[in-house]
This record gives structure tokens, sequence and C-alpha cells, in this order.
């Protein structure tokens, strides 16, 4: 049967590329990069190498880069490293309400600690509002946080005007980027960010690897203690094949970035347009022109997004109910209630993702039999009258 992979926000599959670096590191180069003999030096050369090609993905320098187990530990590490270094100039922190779990959970666990956290609504196609940024801020207010391009939806946040307002009054900026990074350009000199989180997973990179990148001049302090690894700022013995393999994605993401990103819209397109053609009242997601080029996220009303998705499973296509992380949730995704859409249109979402595996032969097969699919469910749907 024919497969079709259209998760790519949830992970992408290892570019062949990154496994014949990662598999030379694993076989060859074993050493520690902390030992100074000649096994060492070979390990810290590599994992230079990789510090050096994740930063010119991004336009740092590559001091500014710190390994991290994932996008997942990047997200605490930044707001936590923040939060405690500024804890003495004050306790406030402003999110969005439409952010990644690791910084959603987060946020909410430190305001039950002594912080406080202002969620800032969105509009219904999931933009933040830099006005609403400014009314926010008090002299308390020691971060802000907001996603650069959102995993569920796809909405870019306008990162570069909130950055303006967040130097004017002199507060810690951070944007998790691991959604856009590698699909549309992120340089961190034009966002104008402090810190940015990044993971390798998601760019054809392994899995259980990622970055902070932490302007230089950042106060910051870090949450692991040990040894004086990454600077200090995350010590533990590096995950070197990962980040080897993570390197090595991020050079390839940034050579062919422009010419994927347009391979990409124009897949992306197809299937919007295609599905907005051929199902009625079905809704799409997230704005729509301010978008990750990878993503598209319906909702299909008096369906169930569930039996939809394990239908097309079946047919060989493989979507998402929203985000990877919490589709096994009952509850509705909290990104979509925040953008208005009704609890129980919610509940018929999917998103579907393109990446690097798909052509435009998939597209036309995922055309040809979901609108059947949506229509023989609707037929059985105690939702519809
Ligand atoms: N932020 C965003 C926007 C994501 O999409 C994800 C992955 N779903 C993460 C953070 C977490 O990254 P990781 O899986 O590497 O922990």
């Amino acid at each position: 049967m024919r497969k079709i992979y259209l998760d790519h926000a949830a992970t992408t599959p290892v570019h062949p590329q990154v496994f014949s670096e990662m598999r030379l590191v694993l076989e060859e180069c074993f050493g520690n990069p902390s030992s100074l003999h000649s096994f060492g030096r070979k390990a810290k050369e590599y994992l230079e190498q990789a510090r050096k090609r994740v930063a010119s993905l991004i336009n740092a320098l590559p001091e500014e880069i710190i390994f991290t187990s994932g996008g997942t530990e990047s997200n605490n590490l930044a707001i936590l490293g923040t939060v405690y270094a500024n804890r003495r100039k004050g306790n406030h922190i402003i999110t969005s309400a439409i952010e990644h779990h690791s910084v959603l959970h987060t946020c909410k666990f430190l305001g039950t600690s002594g912080f406080e956290v202002t969620f800032l609504p969105v509009d219904g196609n999931g933009l933040v509002d830099p006005d609403d940024v400014r009314k926010a801020i008090k002299r308390e207010t020691i971060l802000i946080t907001i996603i650069h391009g959102n995993n569920e939806i796809g909405t870019i946040q306008p990162i570069e005007e909130v950055s303006l307002i967040a130097k004017e009054y002199e507060v810690p900026f951070h944007t998790d980027a691991v959604a856009s990074v590698g699909h549309v350009p992120v340089d961190v000199d034009k966002l104008g960010v402090d810190l940015l989180s990044l993971s390798g997973h998601k760019i054809y990179g392994p899995k259980g690897v990622g970055a902070l990148y932490v302007r230089r001049g950042t106060n910051f302090t870090p949450i692991f203690h040990g040894g004086g690894q990454e600077r200090g700022l995350r010590p533990g013995t590096e995950n070197l094949p990962g980040i080897v393999g993570f390197g090595k994605a991020a050079e390839i993401a940034r050579r062919e970035l422009a010419s994927e990103r347009v391979r990409l819209e124009g897949l992306r397109d197809k299937l919007i347009q295609g599905v907005q053609r051929l199902v009625p009242d079905v809704k799409l997601n997230g704005h729509p022109v301010r978008r990750l080029p990878n993503n598209a996220n319906f909702s299909f009303a008096g369906v169930e997004g569930e039996s939809l998705l394990l239908r097309l499973d079946l047919l060989g296509i493989a979507v998402s109910k929203g985000s990877a992380c919490s589709s096994g949730e009952l509850a509705s995704s909290h990104v979509l209630l925040a953008i208005g859409v009704d609890p129980e249109l919610a509940q018929g979402t999917l998103r579907m993702t393109v990446g690097r595996t798909n052509t435009d032969e998939d597209i036309d097969y995922v055309l040809d039999v979901l609108p059947g699919v949506v229509a023989e469910l609707r037929r059985m749907s105690p939702l519809i009258e």
C-alpha cells in the first residue's frame, strides 16, 4: 500500500547524510569532548563543528549556542534560566495563550510558585497583538516568551515588532522557534530576540537533541548543576552523535531552505485549496498568509477527528489530530480554543504537515480519498441531524 507521511511537524525522518555522519561518530569517535587526550580532542572538534553549523543556521555566534536534549529542555532552560537570574528585579512573565506545552506548563508551574504570568490572547488567526505586549509590561516584568511559528496552526508571530517593545523596556525576550527553524529564515539579529529554542528532530536530525541560543551578555543562570560543559550553562557529557547529526541537519536546512520553502508552500497550497474546493463545511485554522510553509490545519464540521485520522491511516496517510504531544488528550486543543474554534468543531480537526518526503502525487492521492472519507463519516455521525 502507498504510504504518505503528512506529519512532519510531529517529527521528520533522519536525512541520509545526517545518518552517515552520526554513524561515523558512533563508530570512530567515542571520546569524551572534555578529555585532554587525542580521543577527547577529536570529539571536541566534532562538537565545535556542529555548534558552528547550528549557529550559522540562525545567524548566531557559536558561543551563543547551548546544546540540550531537545526543544522541551531548551524552552524550560530559557524560561527558568532567565527568571531565576532576574528574580530580584521582579516576578512577572508575559507569554501567549498558544504556546507549546513546554512553555505553557513551565509558565503555569511558575505561576504556582511566586511568579505572576500574563497569558496574552490571540486573534482568530492566532496572532498576538504587539500592543497587548506593550500594555502587559510592568516594572516587575522579567521575561517575555512568545512562540515564533505555531506547531498546530502554523501562524507566524510578529516577533520583530515584539522584540522592539521588549528592547524599549529592557525585558529579556525568548521565542520558541522549534517549528519554524529550517522552514522560514530565522535570524536572531533580525528577530531581535535574546533567547531562541531549536530542536533537531524537526529538521531531519535525530530526536533527543536541541539547542538554546542565548545572546551574548544576557543575564542567565543554569538550571542543572554539574560539570563545566556548555560553558557551565548545561552540564553533562554531551550527546555527541546526536549533536553531530543535528549540526549536519542544520547545515542541510540552511542550504536547502529557500528552494524547499517554495516547494513545500506549493504542496501546502495545493492541499489547502483542494480540500476547500472538494470538502464542504471545512474551516482552515491559522493565518491565511503568515503561515509556516509546511502547515495545513482544518476543522471538519460533523466529524470526529480521531475517526478521520484512523480511516486515513488505514489508507496509508499519516496525519495528526493536533500537536503530536497532545494527540492522546480528549480535551480540545488550547490553541484551537484560543483562536475561537467552537469546542465541538475543534474535535473534528486534522493537521497535515508536508515535508521532504512528499510529492505532488501524494497530495493528489490525499485529495482523491479525503472527501469520500469525510462524507462517509458525516453520514454515520450522530453530530449531524
Ligand atoms: N516547541 C514546539 C513549537 C514544538 O513543536 C515542539 C515539538 N512538538 C517542542 C517545542 C518540543 O520539542 P522536542 O520534541 O524536541 O522536545
